[in-house]
């Protein structure tokens, strides 16, 4: 047979494909037990909000419609969220949708992006989709004051007339660590008008309101500024796929211009407007995490075990010796755990915060394992 592989673009070819992570589904096939609990993909405990659930059972009515390509009803519930024109909004299928949308928008083979090592996976991926160079910088050490941290100077210094875009995650997946106030506006403050920074602030809402650094706020200072946003974690709606971008009208227009037009789903789109007013479940997931975060720290100073200070909903723990048998050790008690050596850090595993009872029960299957 011909290898397909050759025929696609040179990028395409030279991309590492996403690894999601394992599947209950396929946890139970393989090895045949129950009782699993699922810790690899950042997901909400705690399910999702009751508001969006009926939302959509209303919407199943009308299924055979095509969705409000325009999403009029959740961007105007977002508009009132972030006190921003409507025209500002993008809606993706998931906020991965615009990233990628993104980097098809902005990128060409001669320009590049720039992020940190230690990134998310997704970046790197859009970026050479569209055969665009990547420069990715190195994250500070271990023993700095933001382990595994963006090097925000080295990344500034790689900025060069070719950079349409730069990818900042706040807080940042897997490693959980974040920028202050301070520190991500006088970044954004330094960079060029004409290079996008896009700030991805997926686990925003694991911060306690007074906590959050908030980049939205700073639409109107810097024009160049994208910030993403998601419903799949902490308002527990991942399997819909639904998120958004926040910009200037003009960088709007110009996603919007290769956006599909029908890329959110009538459910997304509805239990998406719902769970923005459901603040009760929001609330509720935050302070679960706080207690399930502080579970796993404990686990990890019982063990002596290092991990980077998180404020999303899930902590990278550092075993300090490949960690894949620590995974399947894991994986046999039941609880499914993200490996990151696809990102470069073989030694470590991504564990997400999970409800009380699920962390006691990764406390006794760690203590078996490591102690
Ligand atoms: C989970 C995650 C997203 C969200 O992805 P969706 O496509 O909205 O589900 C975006 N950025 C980061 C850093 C993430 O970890």
């Amino acid at each position: 047979m011909i290898d397909y592989k050759k025929l696609a673009a040179k990028g395409v070819q030279k991309l590492n494909p996403y690894i999601p992570g394992k599947p209950i589904s396929e946890l139970e096939r393989e090895m045949g037990i129950a009782n699993i609990i699922k810790l690899a993909s950042n997901e909400n405990p705690l399910g999702s909000s009751p508001l969006a659930i009926q939302a959509m059972q209303n919407t199943l009515k009308e299924i055979e419609l095509y969705p409000d390509g325009n999403g009029f009803e959740l961007k105007k519930a977002l508009a009132a969220k972030h006190d921003i024109d409507m025209d500002c909004i993008t809606l993706g299928n998931g906020s991965n949708d615009v990233l990628v949308l993104l980097a098809e928008a902005f990128l060409s083979a001669d320009m590049n992006a720039v992020y940190s090592q230690y990134c998310f996976a997704v970046y790197p991926i859009a970026v050479q989709a569209v055969g665009a160079v990547h420069k990715q910088i190195p994250a500070m050490g271990w023993d700095t004051d933001s382990p595994l941290g963006h090097d925000l100077d080295a990344m500034l210094a790689a900025i060069d007339d070719k950079t349409r875009l730069v990818f900042v995650a706040n807080p940042n997946n897997p490693t959980g660590n974040h920028l202050s106030e301070v520190e991500l506006k006088s970044f954004i403050r330094k960079i060029p008008e004409d290079v996008i920074v896009i700030v991805d602030e997926a686990y925003l809402e694991y911060s306690s309101i007074d906590e959050q650094v908030d980049a939205s706020k700073w639409l109107k200072e810097f024009s160049n500024l994208v910030v993403t946003r998601t419903f799949s974690k902490a308002y527990g709606l991942a399997g819909l796929r639904v998120g958004y971008a926040l910009s200037n009208t003009a960088i709007a227009n110009v996603i919007n211009r290769i956006r599909q037009p029908f890329n959110v789903n009538s459910l997304a789109l509805v239990a998406a407007e719902s769970a923005i007013g459901d603040i009760e479940f929001l609330e509720k997931s935050l302070f679960e995490n706080d207690k399930g975060i502080k579970i796993l720290e404990q686990t990890c100073e019982k063990l002596s075990l290092r991990y980077v200070p998180s404020k999303g909903n899930f902590l990278l723990i550092d075993f300090e010796k490949d960690a894949a048998d620590i995974y399947m050790s894991l994986l046999k008690s039941g609880i499914i755990t993200r490996p990151v050596a696809n990102y470069g850090l073989p030694n470590c595993l991504r564990i997400t915060i999970g409800t009380t009872d699920q962390m006691h029960r990764l406390d006794k299957a760690m203590e078996n394992v490591c102690g």
